[in-house]
């Protein structure tokens, strides 16, 4: 679907990287991702310094830098699922202006399941895959050994990285709740449960 716009909102950890690949396959659509696009640019000189310090301290990268990298994101995209952003209000703000959205998705996980996901999550560095080491092993030996971790997914960061979301982002999924777009959906289960109460909500 062309020109079909779903944003992922959720705290870190509640699947939406796992669940905007499944939507993009679904409805061919693509995948943009300011977590993934600041990764690619981290060494990208600023004149706030390089993302790479924000993301190992798990604080926000500048909205300068992130809208600057979101445009260029979604100038490429004609359909897509947008994920890691708005993290902010300012940034729902940057986003109205830029783009129209057909679907607002929550997706709601509890803080202990947050904590276990992220902890557990690995990385594989050649497709830029998501793996679990509990949840979802891959089943190809020299992926298995080749896995990493990202270095915000230490426990520590990733407890500043909630804090981080509930002082700045909860607002933002309030903002949209109190507009009526938002679409609440249970992130716990298997990923496949998920989806289907994905499908089923912007489906109805
Ligand atoms: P997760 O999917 O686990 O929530 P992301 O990959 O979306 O993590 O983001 C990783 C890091 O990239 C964040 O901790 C933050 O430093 C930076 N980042 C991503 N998106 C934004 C954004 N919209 N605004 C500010 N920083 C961002
Ligand atoms: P986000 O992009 O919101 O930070 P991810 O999609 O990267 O979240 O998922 C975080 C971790 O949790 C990954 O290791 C992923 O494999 C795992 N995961 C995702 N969805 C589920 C689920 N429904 N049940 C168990 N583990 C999951």
């Amino acid at each position: 679907m062309a020109d079909y716009h779903i944003l992922l909102l959720g705290p870190p950890g509640a699947g939406k990287g796992t669940q905007a690949a499944k939507l993009c396959e679904k409805y061919d659509l693509d995948h943009v991702s300011t977590g993934d696009a600041l990764r690619a640019n981290k060494e990208m000189e600023t004149e706030y310094g390089t993302p790479r310090s924000f993301m190992e301290a798990g604080e926000l990268v500048p909205d300068e830098v992130v809208n600057e990298v979101l445009a260029a994101a979604l100038e490429e995209a004609n359909g897509y699922v947008l994920d890691g952003y708005p993290r902010n209000l300012d940034q729902v703000e940057y986003l109205d202006e830029a783009t129209e959205l057909d679907d607002v998705i929550f997706l709601d996980v509890d803080r202990e399941t947050l904590v276990e996901r992220l902890t557990g999550r690995r990385v594989d560095p050649e497709t830029g895959e998501n793996y679990h080491v509990e949840f979802d092993i891959p089943e190809d030996e020299a992926v298995r050994e080749r896995l990493i971790q990202r270095e915000d997914d230490e426990e520590d960061v990733v407890r500043e990285r909630l804090e981080v979301y509930e002082e700045n982002t909860e607002p933002v999924i309030q903002q949209y709740r109190e507009t009526g777009e938002l679409i609440e959906i249970d992130g716990t289960g298997t990923p496949e449960e998920v989806f289907d109460r994905i499908i089923d909500a912007i489906e109805e």
